[in-house]
Parts: C-alpha cells; sequence; structure tokens
C-alpha cells in the first residue's frame, strides 16, 4: 500500500490513553486522571436543547451559528471580561475548543512556521501544528515561576519565521495563571513582533482567585489575538462538543471559510442549549467553582503534608504536582501507583519534556475519592520506604 501522510503516521498518541485504557482493565481504580467536569450538565440547560427538537430546530445553522448564541456570547464576554466582539462579524460558534484549536492552526500556519508553544501545554496543540505544516518551538515553565511565561523567554523564542502563539491560562496541566500585571510585561514583546496569540480560555469561569485577565483585554494587541473558549469546562457540558472563536473580522471571515468546508454549523440542539447557559447558567457555573475550590484546598494540603510539592493552582481543576521527592520518574510513578494502588493519574511528561518530575492530578472527581485516593497515594510514598529527610525537606506548600 502507499504510504500515508507521513506526518500523520509519525504523530504519537495521546499520553494520556494509555493509562485509561490500563486504568479501565483494572477493577476498584479511582481515577484522578480524567480532564472533565464529573457534574452533569445542569437540567434547565439540556432542557432547551430538548425543546429544540420539539420545535422542530433539527437543520443547520448560519455557518457562523445561531446569530441569538453569538449575540448572547457577545454579551457574555462584553459584561463578564470587558473585551468586545462584534456578534456578525467577530463570533465563530465552533465544534468545541478542539475545532477552534485546528482551525486556528490552519488557518495561520503555512509551512514551516514556528508556532511558540509553552511546556508543559495541552496535548492537542503540537499536534494541531504538526498536521498544519508548522513546527512547534517550546518555551518551558517552572515550579518557580508558578508555571507562568516570562518576557526574557519570550522574547528569546520569537525570530523572523514565528507565525504565533499559543496561550493557555488558567492552564491545562499546571493549574497556572497569568494576571494583568503579568500579561503587562510580555504584552509589549507581542505587539512588536506582530505575531498571533492564540490563548485558549477554556478554563477562564473556574479561576479562584483575582479577575481572569485576557492578551484580548490589550487593546493594542486586541487585532492580533484569536481566543477560544467553549462550554464543556463552564457549564459542564463536554459531551455537546461546543465551543467558540473570537477574532478580527478579517481573520473570522478566514477561519469561517475553513470551518464552513470542514463542519458546515455546530450542533443546533447544542447552540439552543449554550443560549440558556450563558442566559441562566452562570449561578450554575459559580457553585461548581465553589466545589472545585473546597476540593483543591483539600488535596494540595494532603499532597504538600505527604512531601509531594504542589504550588496551589489559582485555576482549573488540576494540580500539577513534584513527585522527585519519591526518586521516580513521571512514568514510573503513575504505572506503579496504578498497579499498585489502583489509583489513576496522568505523568507530567505527557504534557512536554518539561513535565518530567511532575503528576498532573485531576480533582474533578468527589470528595470521598480525593480523600481515598489521597490515602492510597500515601500508601504509596510509604511502601517506597524513602529516607526521611528527602520527604521532610520538600514540606511546605508553595503558593
Ligand atoms: N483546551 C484545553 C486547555 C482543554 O483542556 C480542553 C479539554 N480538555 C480543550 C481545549 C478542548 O475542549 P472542548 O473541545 O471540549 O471545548
Amino acid at each position: 500500500m502507499k504510504p500515508i501522510n507521513q506526518t500523520i503516521a509519525h504523530l504519537k498518541p495521546s499520553g494520556i490513553r494509555k493509562y485509561f485504557d490500563l486504568a479501565n482493565s483494572m477493577e476498584g481504580v479511582i481515577s484522578l486522571g480524567v480532564g472533565e467536569p464529573d457534574f452533569d450538565t445542569p437540567w434547565h440547560i439540556s432542557a432547551k436543547a430538548v425543546e429544540s427538537f420539539e420545535d422542530g430546530h433539527t437543520h443547520y445553522t448560519a455557518n457562523r451559528g445561531l446569530i441569538a448564541l453569538r449575540k448572547q456570547i457577545a454579551g457574555y464576554y462584553h459584561s463578564r471580561y470587558g473585551i468586545d466582539y462584534d456578534p456578525q462579524s467577530e463570533i465563530l460558534v465552533t465544534v468545541g475548543g478542539s475545532e477552534a484549536v485546528d482551525l486556528c492552526c490552519r488557518t495561520l500556519i503555512s509551512p514551516g512556521d514556528e508556532v511558540i508553544v509553552l511546556d508543559p501545554n495541552y496535548v492537542a496543540y503540537e499536534p494541531a501544528i504538526l498536521m498544519a505544516g508548522g513546527v512547534p518551538v517550546r518555551i518551558e515553565l517552572t515550579q518557580d515561576n508558578d508555571f507562568k511565561l516570562l518576557p526574557e523567554d519570550l522574547e528569546r523564542a520569537i525570530n523572523d519565521h514565528t507565525k504565533a502563539i499559543i496561550l493557555n491560562f488558567p492552564s491545562n496541566p499546571t493549574g497556572g495563571v497569568m494576571t494583568r500585571e503579568d500579561y503587562e510585561r510580555v504584552v509589549p514583546i507581542l505587539k512588536e513582533s506582530g505575531i498571533y496569540v492564540i490563548s485558549d480560555e477554556i478554563y477562564s469561569e473556574l479561576l479562584f482567585e483575582g479577575e481572569f485577565c485576557s492578551p484580548a483585554n490589550f487593546e493594542q494587541i486586541r487585532d492580533q489575538v484569536l481566543v477560544i473558549n467553549g462550554f464543556s469546562k463552564a457549564f459542564a457540558m463536554t459531551g455537546w462538543r461546543l465551543g467558540y472563536l473570537l477574532s478580527n473580522a478579517d481573520l473570522s471571515q478566514q477561519l469561517t471559510k475553513v470551518h464552513q468546508f470542514v463542519i458546515m454549523s455546530a450542533p443546533t440542539s447544542a447552540q439552543y442549549a449554550a443560549i440558556e447557559a450563558l442566559e441562566h447558567g452562570i449561578a450554575d457555573t459559580e457553585s461548581m467553582r465553589r466545589e472545585y475550590e473546597s476540593r483543591r484546598n483539600l488535596i494540595c494540603a494532603r499532597l504538600n503534608r505527604m512531601g509531594l510539592t504542589t504550588n496551589v493552582p489559582k485555576g482549573t481543576f488540576y494540580v500539577f504536582t513534584n513527585i522527585t521527592s519519591s526518586g521516580l520518574t513521571s512514568d514510573e510513578f503513575c504505572v506503579r501507583l496504578l498497579e499498585e494502588h489502583k489509583v489513576a493519574i496522568v505523568p507530567g511528561t505527557a504534557f512536554g519534556d518539561s513535565g518530567e518530575g511532575f503528576v498532573r492530578i485531576s480533582y474533578a472527581t468527589s470528595m470521598e475519592n480525593i480523600k481515598e485516593a489521597c490515602s492510597r497515594i500515601e500508601a504509596f510514598l510509604e511502601s517506597l520506604h524513602l529516607p526521611s529527610e528527602s520527604v521532610d525537606s520538600h514540606h511546605g506548600s508553595h503558593s
């Protein structure tokens, strides 16, 4: 047979999958590996999809999505984050944030263009860049800097071949956040270079401290920024497959061409549900956020007490825990924890090379599961018979 596209042939499957397959083949496993809310979609949101079927809304919508939904999205970004987008020309409704990532890459990248990603980063970015013919260039983030992007690192990574950077704050997997002050230090560099800024804001509602800030909040680079957001995390709607992409009108028109030929329009029933989510669902989001916050507090306290240094994440439902005190690699730690104590978590290396020495633990699960999983992790560490100073020296919580 003739060879398939070699870029695809050489793509590595997601490093998360292996653990799910292993966990699924075992009984009694507690999974702290998942990347989705454990809550079901609030029923008043689902009910609007049911209603849409009853009303016969079973056809395509406009390519960009229902205008009523685009108006809701515009109103939401205006009132919640102080950023204005025109529902007619600057908003595109997509099949999840996932489609939006792919659309950005395919629309912006010409073969050989460099695209900067932060390491560790969300698993879909580098494959999307590669599939579009681009070259990912990584900037390493560190626990000591709370996994933020630093201006000197950004400056060093940009050259004449750089087309774009992909940012994701609050971040999967680190839970790191960029504040307004943090952005103020990198925005002049972004402005000067003129590169596109793809800002994946899918966790914008899951922020526990301070105010959410987007690079699009900075008027001087607003037209360079492509904002990705969606309904999966904020409204517990992962299965609905709905997201959106905000950008200046010229870019939006180009993005819409790709969407038009590949997708046509996002699922109609999901769009009706999403209107309800934005109109009446914010209170649900707030109660889910409070619950995530209590779980975060519990899990961070327990992990730090066991000697696994864990920065308290300011957003998302993940902690990125330093496991070097165990003397194991990330992969060894995760495989042994799963096989010997039946807790599934994900090695930091699934998100990039600088994830070595870390594991990602999701707390999108019940308090009861979190407590039991922590006890099992503790038992696992005890079984390793670590010298006491290797644990003690890592005591104390990083903020
Ligand atoms: N971006 C990030 C950072 C994510 O964590 C996810 C989901 N895990 C997505 C995008 C995709 O989300 P969806 O396609 O469900 O909107």
